[in-house]
């Protein structure tokens, strides 16, 4: 089908068959708008489908959208509008009466009951399964044409012709996991047609540490740590919960939801991340603690009782460091100063962060179009009269948590009205 072969006449063109690009093409057929869908895999929702693990983390429940806005910083002061047209218990309410009960885990995070991003899927093409919507994949936009005087897109040209609608809808995504889909391909239209993009860069995404002992212990997860961030050995931050060892470093919602600033950090000096196994005990204390074991088994040898003092999983890495050279050594002969030695250890393991990982490891990437530049309560662009935009596309700094799907629900939503 290319220009002349286009007989019917649509009321919205959408690009990206992602959860934003889907929400808004169900609602613009809903309300009786004629809507072509082009995407260019030959699947859709690709990204969708392997979010949260594979379980999908829906939304998350914080149902004040005050609080809930405060999660995106400067951002959030835009969305006020977008949000009070759909919301939070909305997106509950949408999937629920579509069969898909959903449960709230720790953190506020929503997970449809089954557990599968499948399911929430599923939900989706059921819901653009539409007789006015048109679906086209291994449908690639390559080139945007605009009438910039008159403010307004005139056509897409595709690999598969020239498509032409009343109203167009930008839904291409943002940079991380390129290999759904989400290769930038909106940014670059974007720019050259007048909109600014900020530069996107990896943004939740884990770190990248050289250190040995961080990579040898590669799958191993440490609860109620608290892991303490610094440039060239001055404290930044501190965040306590739950880190993640990889063959490449460290992630975890925790680790992820840290790389922004991490990111700022690294362009400012040495980065080091230290690790406390014991945040809710003072240093004092733990040596207490140490000296209580190592009184009870005075005759053991050290090797057998280090799983009673390092936490789970931990006890090689400290083994390794060698304070006590001999780990077969009975424990009465292990000085004052080698049981301080330990402590310390345990209180501050340190590593070098070195950088970001890549947008193939990124759940989202940082940068977009800046919301200055649309206006939110239709999300329509203020450059284009007849140019929508949605989702990852957009200029929004966000934590991990379902905050990310949760801009989809809305931003589609919102701008398949075509207010
Ligand atoms: C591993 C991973 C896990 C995640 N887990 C979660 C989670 O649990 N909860 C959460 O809230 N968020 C999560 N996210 C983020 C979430 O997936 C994204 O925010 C969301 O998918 C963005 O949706 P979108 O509609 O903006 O674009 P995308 O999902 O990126 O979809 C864009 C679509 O546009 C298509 N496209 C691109 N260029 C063109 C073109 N030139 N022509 C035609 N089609 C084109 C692409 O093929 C793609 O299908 C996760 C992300 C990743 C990578």
């Amino acid at each position: 089908m290319n220009q002349k072969q286009q007989k019917e006449k649509y009321d919205l063109l959408v690009i990206g068959g992602g959860p934003s690009g889907m929400m808004a093409a169900g609602v613009a057929a809903e309300n009786g708008k004629k809507v072509l869908l082009l995407e260019k895999n030959s699947e859709l929702g690709k990204k969708l489908k392997i979010t949260g693990g594979g379980r999908c983390n829906i939304t998350n429940a914080t149902y004040d959208v005050r609080s809930f806005l405060l999660k995106f910083g400067d951002a959030g002061k835009f969305l006020h509008s977008t949000f009070s047209q759909f919301d939070i218990r909305d997106t509950f309410t949408f999937f629920e009466s579509r069969d898909l009960p959903m449960k709230i885990e720790p953190g506020n995070r929503a997970f449809p009951k089954t557990e599968k991003a499948l399911d929430v899927f599923k939900v989706m093409e059921k819901y653009i399964d539409h007789k006015n919507i048109t679906v086209l994949k291994n449908c690639s936009v390559e080139k945007i044409s605009v009438a910039k005087q008159k403010g307004v897109v005139n056509s897409v040209e595709t690999n598969k012709g020239i498509y032409v609608a009343d109203n167009y809808i930008i839904a291409t995504g943002g940079t991380s996991h390129p290999e759904t889909g989400s290769t930038g391909d909106g940014f670059g239209w974007l720019e050259k047609i007048g909109h600014s993009v900020h530069t996107t860069s990896p943004n939740i995404v884990p770190l990248k540490v050289r250190d040995k002992w961080v990579k040898s212990l590669s799958g191993t997860s440490l609860s109620d740590i608290k892991i303490t961030f610094s440039v060239n050995n001055k404290r930044i931050f501190s965040r306590t919960g739950k880190i993640l060892f990889t063959h490449f470093g460290i992630s975890g919602p925790l680790i992820l939801n840290s790389a922004h600033r991490v990111s700022d950090m690294l362009h400012e000096g040495i980065v080091t991340a230290t690790i406390d196994t014991y945040p809710k005990i003072d240093i004092g204390v733990l040596e207490k603690n140490i000296l209580g074991i190592f009184d009870e088994n005075k005759n053991k040898s050290f090797k057998n009782i280090i799983k009673q003092i390092a936490p789970n999983g931990l006890t090689q890495t400290i083994l390794d460091l060698n304070i006590i050279k001999d780990p077969e050594v009975k424990v009465h002969s292990v000085s004052k100063e080698q049981r301080k030695e330990l402590a310390n250890a345990l209180k501050s393991l340190s590593m070098q962060i070195v950088d970001l990982m890549g947008m193939d490891r990124a759940v989202v990437s940082g940068g977009g179009i800046p919301l200055e530049e649309i206006d939110t309560k239709t999300m329509r662009s203020k450059i284009f009269s007849n140019l929508y935009l949605t989702g990852d596309i957009l200029h929004i700094n966000r934590p991990s948590g379902g905050y990310s799907l949760q801009l989809c629900w809305t931003t589609g939503h919102v701008a398949g009205t075509l207010q």
